[in-house]
């Protein structure tokens, strides 16, 4: 059974087509500047990036893009596009209905339209994405995965704010989390390798965008990103979470309206704004190591607040039997896993750092102290081949 998953932003198209049978990626790529020029990555194991300019006026003609690639004579995997069973779509949003992946006929089209002011990043453009490949390809089924959807079984404690309850109840704000397909998957993997699936589990999904994840028993307790992901750790430009109050106190003292707010609190605020950098940790890294003192604490105070998440979560479940840490920053930056883990050996936290230091990139890797109560894993992520196994569950 082949299947390709589709992630679609407001300008890109990422795809991937899955062999399920074999579990293996026969292409993937990007199809980017949709709207303006148009650029296309293609990749396949083993053959050289094919790379060109194309015309893409919208998703619809960057996915007829991806198709006549994947069954082109020369770059091509497939024979045909029949051969494709069904299509998995991401969405960062399910909203409070769409709890589990599912199925989008025109019901669920319908709900996710209505939703879109909760989601108005990235909602639009993943909306356009599925109406696009529906029409390339009408005869198959196309299934949504929901970053949300992971979160769909917390308590109401867990997730209603703390403000008047009717504002919850007019606007649905509350907390939703993001990056639930990741912390799934390593989730998952990480209750696999410590051999008990009902394992306290804490996700650290550090990339770009960050979150952290408590799971017991394989579903998600609490989550670090609320209404919109940019609550929770500083990340490459949003804040995360700080006092409230600071937005206001802004807008009046700097006279800024509240898009203006906004945009320094999402693209010129964390690692960022504190560093003064730019947003790419290696940058920072870099800065910090030949003394730059803002780049040297903007890694301090990221490391700070991923402690601070991951004690309260170790309170809020009343242990933790592995701790994960995953994506670009927490699959390759060996010394932030040796920052945050220091320190922690009262919750039964330590790691091999020698090991930490040298273990292989790319692999699930073991990082756990000898004798320490608690695992710590480093866990390659994989959404995409997490949307492509719920995508086959449902129809096949
Ligand atoms: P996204 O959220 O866009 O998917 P990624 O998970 O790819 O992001 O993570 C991107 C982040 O990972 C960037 O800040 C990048 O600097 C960081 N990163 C990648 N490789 C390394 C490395 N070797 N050392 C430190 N940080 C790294």
């Amino acid at each position: 059974m082949k299947i390709l998953v589709v992630n679609a932003g407001s300008s890109s198209l990422k795809y991937q087509l899955f062999d399920m049978d074999t579990n293996a990626v026969l292409a993937k790529g990007n199809c980017e500047r949709i709207g303006i020029d148009g650029v296309v990555t293609h990749k396949r194991p083993g053959k050289e990036d094919y790379k060109t300019n194309a015309d893409f006026p919208d998703h619809k003609a960057a996915i007829a893009c991806v198709l006549s690639l994947l069954t082109d004579k020369d770059k091509g995997v497939i024979a045909s596009v029949e051969e494709i069973s069904a299509v998995g779509h991401r969405f960062a949003h399910g909203g409070e209905k769409l709890k589990k992946s599912a199925v989008l006929g025109d019901q669920e089209l319908e709900y996710l339209e209505s939703i879109v002011g909760l989601n108005p990043l990235h909602g639009p453009p993943a909306i356009s994405g599925l109406k696009a490949c529906k029409e390339v390809m009408p005869s198959v089924n196309h299934v949504g995965v929901f970053d949300t959807s992971y979160y769909s079984d917390m308590q109401d404690y867990a997730y209603i704010y703390p403000i008047p309850y009717e504002l919850y109840e007019k606007h649905k704000i509350r907390r939703y989390g993001f990056h639930g397909t990741s912390h799934r998957y390593v989730a998952a993997q990480a209750a696999e390798m410590f051999g008990n699936k009902n394992a306290k589990i804490i996700t650290c999904h550090l990339g770009n965008g960050s979150s952290i994840t408590a799971t017991v028993n394989g579903k998600a307790v609490d989550t670090s990103m609320g209404f919109t992901p940019q609550d929770g750790v500083p990340m490459g430009t949003r804040s995360g979470a700080i006092d409230p109050t600071v937005v206001t106190f802004l807008q009046k003292a700097e006279g800024l309206t509240a898009e203006e707010a906004d945009k320094i609190l999402n693209k010129e605020s964390g690692l960022s704004g504190v560093s003064g950098c730019g947003s790419d940790c290696r940058d920072i890294r870099d800065a910090a190591a030949a003394g730059n003192y803002r780049a040297q604490l903007a890694m301090k105070i990221l490391c700070h607040n991923i402690k601070k998440i991951v004690g309260s979560y170790v309170a809020e479940m009343n242990g933790v039997d592995a701790l994960v840490f995953t994506a670009g920053i927490g699959e390759n930056d060996r010394d932030l896993r040796e920052e945050v883990c220091k320190d922690m050996s009262f919750l039964g936290i330590a790691i091999d750092e020698e090991y930490n230091q040298n273990c292989p990139r790319g692999e699930v890797a073991d990082i756990t102290a000898r004798g320490a109560k608690v695992k710590t894993y480093v866990i390659p992520t994989n959404e995409e081949y997490m949307i492509a196994l719920d995508t086959q569950n449902l129809t096949k």
